[in-house]
């Protein structure tokens, strides 16, 4: 098994890449850089959400901004603090005026996201929203049926859930997230996932 250090520096070598050639990626106007993702090199769990908005874009950091505080608060719920897990995005640059990425966008942006999971191979992946599972899945989804069904992927697990946008817009909704990320730290937990 790769050890954590050699994992970030297969990471860093990655995003320098991207920096230096974007593969495709696009940055369409609003969007000044790759938000590439951050967190634990060797994370049990990788959070994936849909794309960077204004301050994402700013900080060149994913989840920086309300979305961010409250999925920061669920992971601190679940005892998964936000540093222990790795987070990033399907679309890695921000659409103009934070619509929802296109289906080419996030085309483009999948073959980043493969290979920092390859790196990272997470115990689970957590897809926040449509616009992920949709992407990894390859497949038009129903985020309301599918979420906190666990799925097999990549010889990993994958687990959909809500994407804390959709939360802030509907609070009642908060414990469902909630659940499913206790769900999350509960597979992870189960002995019998032997790590890819
Ligand atoms: N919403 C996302 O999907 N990703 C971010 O990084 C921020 C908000």
């Amino acid at each position: 098994m790769q050890s954590k250090k050699h994992k970030q520096r297969l990471l860093d070598a990655l995003y320098k890449q991207y920096l230096e050639k974007p593969q495709g990626i696009v940055r369409l106007p609003g969007s000044t850089t790759i938000v590439f993702g951050e967190g634990n090199p060797d994370a049990n769990l990788m959070l994936v959400g849909e794309a960077p908005g204004q301050q994402e874009d700013e900080q060149g950091r994913p989840f920086v901004g309300r979305s961010g505080m409250l999925l920061n608060k669920v992971l601190d719920v679940a005892n998964m603090p936000r540093d222990e897990v790795f987070i990033t995005n399907i679309v890695k640059t921000r659409p103009p005026n934070n619509r929802k990425p296109t289906a080419q966008e996030i085309e483009a942006s999948l073959p980043l996201l493969l290979d920092q999971i390859k790196i990272i191979r997470p115990k689970l992946i957590c897809t926040l929203g449509a616009s992920s599972l949709q992407g990894l899945l390859g497949r038009s989804v129903q985020i309301t049926k599918e979420r906190g069904k666990a799925l097999d992927f990549m010889s990993t697990k994958l687990l959909p859930t809500y994407h804390p946008a959709y939360i802030l817009r509907n609070p009642k909704e908060l414990n469902t997230l909630v659940q499913d990320i206790l769900s999350a730290s509960e597979i992870i937990n189960a002995a019998n996932i032997e790590r890819i």
